[in-house]
Order: C-alpha cells, then sequence, then structure tokens
C-alpha cells in the first residue's frame, strides 16, 4: 500500500519539476511515508526522524516530511516536536505536495491532513519504483468502511472508495506495454470492491476478470481478502483464469469466535473454515496465508490455543503475525482494557511462530516432485548463476537458467527445497 502510494507521490512531485535522487545527501527534500498500523513501525519513524537531524545541521535549507498515516495520526505532535519536521501531509493530499513544498521552502510549516470521500489518484500514472521491473502493485480503492475494533486504518486513511475500473485497467495495460508481467490489485478489503457507472456496479469479480484478459502473460494477484465478504464466485473467477495467480491472503487475526466478536470481525471460526474449505474445493490448487494477532484484549489460554489449531487445520503456506498493539482512538483502545501482559503475548506470538514455520516448511515440501510455473525476476540474491522467480502460489523458486531471463514464464522441476526457498531445474 505505501509503495503504491510513493509511486503516486514521485509522479505528482515529478510533474511538477522535482527530480529523484538515491543519494540522502543529495536531496534538498525527504519525504517518509509512514504506517500507524502498529506502534512499533511509527516508534521507527521517530527514531529515524531523529537520526536524519544531522542532515539538516549540515544542510540548513533541507526540507523533511512526513506523508501517510503518521501525518494524519500525529499532526501536532510531529509539528511541534524539536523543529524535526517542516511537511506533514496526509494520504489524501497528495495532490497538493507541489504547492506545500513551496510553502516551506519559504519557511512555513506546510500542513494538509484533510481526508477524502472521492480521492483515489485514478488519473495519476504512478512512477515505478520497483527494481524488477517484472512485478508491480495497482492501487483499486483507498480507505476502509470496516470497523475492525483494534484497527486505525479507518481514521488514518478514510472512508472507503473504489477507483474507476478503467484507469485501473489502463494503467495494467500501460504496466505489460512496459515489460511488467505481473500487477497485484491493492486495496484493504478488495473484496468489497464497488464501481457504479449507468446504473451498472461492477464488482472486485468483474474487475479482476477484466484485468486477467489483459493479456493472458500478465499474472494478477491481489490483496487483501475479507473473509466476511469472500464469494464463491470470486473463486470461481480465480480458477477460471491460468494468470490469476492460485494464491489468497486471507487475515482470520484469531482462532476464537469470541475474539473474533470483540474484534468486530464480522466472521465466526466456522465461517472462516467454511470459506477455506470453498477455496479448497473450489481452487485445489490454492495456497492461503493469513494474519494473526497473538495477545488481544482479554484473549485467554484457550482463545490462543484455538487460534493455533486454526492455523494447524488450515495448513497455511503463509503467515504474517503480530503482538496485539492498542492504537489510540480505535474501538479496543476506548472500550476494551489491553490486559495480556508483555511477556504473554511475547510467548503467543512465539509459538505462532514456531507452528507456522513447520506449516510453511511443510508447504515447501508438498511441492518438492512438482513441476511448477516460474515467472522470473531477476538473478537469485545468494548467487549471480541462479535466477529467481515466484511460483502462482507465490513461492520464491531459484534455479539455475542461464539462457533465461527476467520477465519469462518457465516450468520448474522443485528437487528440494530450504525453509525460504524451492529449488529446481528447468525442464
Ligand atoms: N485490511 C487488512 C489488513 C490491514 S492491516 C485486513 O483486514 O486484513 C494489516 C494487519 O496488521 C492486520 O491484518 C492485522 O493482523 C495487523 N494489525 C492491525 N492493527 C493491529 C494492531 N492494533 N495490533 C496488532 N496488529 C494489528
Ligand atoms: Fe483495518 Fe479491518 Fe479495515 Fe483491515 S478491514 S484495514 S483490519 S478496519
Amino acid at each position: 500500500m505505501n509503495v503504491a502510494d510513493s509511486e503516486v507521490v514521485m509522479s505528482i512531485l515529478s510533474d511538477a519539476g522535482h527530480i529523484r535522487t538515491d543519494d540522502i545527501n543529495d536531496a534538498g527534500l525527504i519525504l517518509i511515508n509512514t504506517c500507524s498500523i502498529r506502534d512499533n513501525a511509527e516508534q521507527r519513524i521517530w527514531g529515524r526522524l531523529k537520526a536524519m537531524n544531522y542532515l539538516k545541521k549540515r544542510k540548513k535549507d533541507l526540507k523533511i516530511g512526513i506523508i501517510g498515516c503518521m501525518a494524519e495520526r500525529l499532526k501536532e505532535k510531529l509539528l511541534e516536536t524539536e523543529n524535526l519536521v517542516d511537511l506533514v501531509v496526509g494520504p489524501d493530499a497528495y495532490r497538493e505536495l507541489p504547492f506545500l513544498v513551496t510553502e516551506a521552502d519559504s519557511g512555513h510549516k506546510a500542513v494538509n491532513v484533510l481526508l477524502s470521500r472521492e480521492e483515489t489518484y485514478a488519473d495519476i500514472s504512478p512512477v515505478r519504483m520497483d527494481k524488477n521491473g517484472v512485478s508491480s502493485f495497482v492501487s483499486i480503492m483507498r480507505g476502509c468502511n470496516n470497523m475492525c475494533s483494534y484497527c486505525v486504518v479507518p481514521y488514518v486513511r478514510g472512508a472507503e472508495r473504489s477507483r474507476d475500473p478503467e484507469s485501473v485497467i489502463k494503467e495494467a495495460k500501460e504496466l505489460y506495454d512496459s515489460g511488467y508481467r505481473e500487477v497485484t490489485l491493492l486495496g484493504q478489503n478488495v473484496d468489497s470492491y464497488d464501481w457504479i457507472n449507468n446504473n451498472k456496479s461492477t464488482n472486485f469479480s468483474d474487475l479482476l476478470e477484466k484485468v486477467a484478459e489483459i493479456n493472458p502473460l500478465l499474472r494478477v494477484r491481489f490483496s487483501t481478502s475479507h473473509p466476511k465478504d469472500i464469494s464463491d464466485t470470486l473463486l470461481h473467477t480465480i480458477a477460471r483464469h491460468h494468470n490469476i495467480c492460485k494464491h489468497i491472503h486471507l487475515p482470520a487475526q484469531s482462532g476464537s469466535s469470541r475474539i473474533l466478536k470483540l474484534m468486530n470481525r464480522e466472521y465466526t471460526r466456522e465461517w472462516y473454515m467454511d470459506r477455506v474449505n470453498a477455496i479448497r474445493t473450489i481452487i485445489p490448487e490454492c495456497a492461503i496465508s493469513t494474519d494473526m494477532i497473538a495477545g488481544f484484549c482479554t484473549e485467554t489460554k484457550g482463545d490462543h490455543e484455538e487460534s493455533l489449531s486454526l492455523m494447524e487445520w488450515a495448513g497455511f503456506d503463509f503467515a504474517y503475525m503480530f503482538k496485539y498493539s492498542e492504537r489510540p482512538g480505535t474501538r479496543a483502545a476506548r472500550k476494551y482494557k489491553d490486559d495480556i501482559p508483555e511477556n504473554t503475548k511475547s510467548e503467543r506470538l512465539s509459538e505462532m511462530i514456531a507452528l507456522q514455520n513447520k506449516l510453511s516448511a511443510r508447504s515447501k515440501k508438498n511441492d518438492v516432485g512438482k513441476v511448477m510455473e516460474v515467472l522470473i525476476e531477476g538473478s537469485s540474491k545468494r548467487s549471480e548463476n541462479n535466477l529467481s522467480g515466484r511460483t502462482s502460489q507465490n513461492k520464491v523458486a531459484v534455479f539455475p537458467g542461464n539462457n533465461h531471463t527476467r520477465g519469462e514464464y518457465v516450468k520448474v522441476l522443485i528437487a528440494r527445497c530450504t525453509s525460504a526457498t524451492l529449488i529446481g531445474e528447468i525442464i
């Protein structure tokens, strides 16, 4: 999400005549794109800001700006703290950046954190910042209308807005034409994508199909699906198209229906299991990954064990796991006590990670002996002689391949695996 936003910001600023530099010492303006989802993400930014102060001392006219979620959440604190920042710009105000940079250059604090009900940056062609030139992100919606009680996103990124499907398709086509072979459609809850024009509605399944039809050589991924909204229609669309990747990121958050209710996720453990069963039935080769939170308010040992048993039952291929981190202003912060001691949260998180390591290893071992289609992304990090790419299921595969190059599809026979990687040979 933040990469996609940084690319929009780059586009707006380059249109206004600014030039990007990779050398921090060269920069006259440094913008830090921030995330507020967990407290430690914010703490890292404070650390970086303080560390950057030496640059400001050396170069008097250097301007530093905070953009993104933290700008929205902490405008006052950012402006007050030791003169560290000159610009504070929220996620819906990026079009104003050229003006705000001029303001900052003339010695004023430049601030805009207004949230919008309409802004989707649909007409802006992002300046790609990825290194591989093969896979890229396309944002299809902004904000979120769900009110998961732990989550700050609706407060810092505003209400949900879908982007005009034509602009999504145009952007994906342009990426394909300039050599990209994979796009990931991004939204906080892609399943609630909805665009209405002349009384005709386009839902996520329709949009995904249209993007897949651009070219069979363009792989399409998406994130994030919400278990309460993911429909069988969408699963059938995924199954129908070879180039829609067989991987669904379906954050469970908890395996306990009681905790899910407190989280306001609007589904139960049984509902989640039903959705996993539907995926397994309709798209048997589909990988499923998840997000889990350890130590949410009032979580008992029994609730935690239900999270572990759900993970085991689902056999997730991959998971992001977090300790619950209270976010000021959210419903959980207002209504529930953050009552699980830090060391219990850490223990529960470690148990989840240990279990997931086992499940991820099992998932890779299951691929040994199979022939997988891999989209080459470049040389392997470890050895220039090997190529690296990903399978449709989003697993990294490494293999020798002198006559092949990035952006090509190859069939790879998986011979073995490490904990993170499939290793094989092109056949
Ligand atoms: N829209 C996506 C997730 C966005 S946030 C969804 O609904 O699944 C990414 C992940 O951060 C969440 O899935 C959740 O696991 C985690 N997260 C969000 N708020 C959190 C908090 N306060 N503490 C710990 N983890 C949190
Ligand atoms: Fe946050 Fe829930 Fe929206 Fe995801 S769906 S961004 S977790 S409020």
